[in-house]
């Protein structure tokens, strides 16, 4: 099943995606306007949702938003394919040993095809394509074996990266505001045979930059949700960005631009595409809205 926000007529949504079409689901009982909690009640609502009937529409005729917008924690580790942990190495950042973990403030997340703002602090805004996984069960202390069942589905993410603000503090560079494009839905877990065995590619303006699968992982995703899962309860909607693969722009110091079209695709899970614009520097105080 694919579940997706969207937006139509002014409203946004939950709708399941057919094909071409998107089928509005709010009519369902139990489904309000929060993915996070729908995904909670999953073992629950899963055949109403993948059978209810409801308005349908064009998906070109919608908007579409990030799916899980209210997640509770956004994790990510780096350096988690070897290719991309030996650039990292070239551009003097260091590479640890076991899972390296961070933070991206869901303050960032974005639409799968919003527009990201290029901050005015920086040049060095970059991409990172990443497998990401929602987790759809509170659990702690998950032993690799059972990390599966955890897992609620699978989104397309892009960890966008403001390089010179990450070095001194990795959280910083990795939450500005825009920089975490997700979507373009949830894919649950049970459409996808084996998630180590996806294809992934990033292009920028057409040229492709990044092309690996999913099993290149160093850690994959069940020792990822184990590891977490000793530290803290990883609880419905959270979304954990599973590492990028080598051809980031900093490697090749081609740092994203504006004007630039950054478009993912990760096979069974569709594509995202974003936009780069400019930060209003007239906009000196934001109120957020
Ligand atoms: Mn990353």
């Amino acid at each position: 099943m694919k579940l997706a926000r969207f937006t139509e007529g002014g409203r946004t949504r939950i709708g399941r995606v057919e094909g071409d079409e998107i089928v509005d689901l709010s009519d369902v009982d139990g489904v309000g306007d929060s993915m996070r909690a729908l995904i909670a009640t999953m073992p629950q609502m899963r055949d109403a949702l993948a059978s209810a009937e409801g308005a349908r529409f064009d998906l070109a005729a919608v908007k579409l938003e990030n799916p899980v917008n209210d997640p509770q924690k956004y994790l990510a580790i780096g350096m988690n394919y070897q290719k991309h942990a030996e650039e990292a190495r070239d551009a003097g950042i260091p590479v640890p040993d076991g899972q390296f973990w961070f933070t991206k403030q869901v303050s960032c997340l974005n639409g799968p095809f919003d527009p990201v703002v290029k901050p005015a602090v920086s040049d060095q805004m970059d991409y990172e394509i990443e497998l990401g996984v929602v987790i759809g069960t509170p659990c702690r202390n998950v032993a690799k074996a059972d990390a599966r069942k955890m897992i609620a589905g699978y989104v397309i993410t892009n960890d966008i990266s403001v390089r010179d603000w990450q070095k001194p503090a990795f959280t910083l560079g990795k939450s500005f505001d825009t920089c975490g494009p997700v979507g373009p839905w949830l894919t649950t877990d049970d459409e996808i045979a084996d998630p180590l065995d996806l294809e992934m590619m990033l292009s920028v303006n057409g040229e492709e930059r990044q092309r690996s699968k999913t099993g290149d992982m160093i850690h994959d995703i069940y020792d990822q949700i184990a590891h977490l899962s000793r530290v803290m309860t990883l609880m419905p909607g959270d979304i954990l960005a599973t590492g990028t693969p080598s051809g980031v722009g900093a490697a090749m110091g081609r740092f994203l631009q504006v004007g630039d079209v950054v478009r993912l695709e990760i096979s069974g899970l569709g594509h995202i595409e974003n936009p780069v614009v400019a930060e209003d520097a007239d906009a000196t105080c934001l109120t957020a809205n």
